[in-house]
């Protein structure tokens, strides 16, 4: 798999932000770089997003890309792998159906397939998890507007604030995108 990262595609084909995985996406509990326990004892760390999205709802892609792998994993269930180009892969776990396949160009908000819970899950849910440079990031600021991205030890009511200022007085933004790699 660490081969089909590496061989992404130069010029890139997303926009920031990215397209929403579903349509309506549910608010999502901060679960990125979460500790994950299996039978007692820790057993990974989380390295994407999940989202409650509901059994039977469509997967989308949150931009496009060439499909790279499209298979069912017995961790992830049926998986969807795209390659975004300038480093970046999306990946799409737990799904009921898959609806591309290996090789398929995919536009932004392409269906991939359904939401379901295949794999080793404890429920239905959709995850996402995103590849940038090979670094494992955390795909919601990357979903959001650059406005809702705040600093390090920035409380939420405080990058609000700041939002409602830059709506006021709108000015360059120099901030650059967070990244939570889990070393
Ligand atoms: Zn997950």
């Amino acid at each position: 798999m660490l081969k089909l990262f590496a061989a992404t595609i130069d010029e890139p084909r997303f926009s920031l932000p990215l397209g929403a995985p579903a349509s309506p996406l549910p608010k999502n509990e901060d679960d990125f770089g979460s500790l994950r326990t299996f039978n007692g004892k820790v057993e990974s760390q989380h390295t994407g997003r999940d989202y409650p999205v509901t059994e039977g709802n469509s997967v989308r892609a949150v931009a496009a890309g060439r499909v790279v792998l499209a298979d069912e994993h017995f961790l992830t269930g049926n998986s969807v792998y795209i390659d975004h180009g300038d480093g970046m892969v999306s990946a799409s776990f737990h799904m009921t159906s898959l609806s591309v396949k290996a090789g398929d160009e995919v536009k932004r908000g392409q269906v991939l397939g359904k939401v379901g819970a295949t794999g080793r899950t404890s429920g239905t849910h959709l995850h996402l998890g995103i590849r940038w440079l090979a670094a494992r990031v955390d795909p919601q600021p990357l979903l959001d507007s650059p406005l809702h991205l705040h600093d390090v030890g920035e409380k939420a009511a405080t990058a609000e604030r700041k939002e409602e200022k830059a709506r006021v007085e709108p000015k360059e933004s120099n901030r650059s995108i967070r990244r939570d790699d889990e070393g």
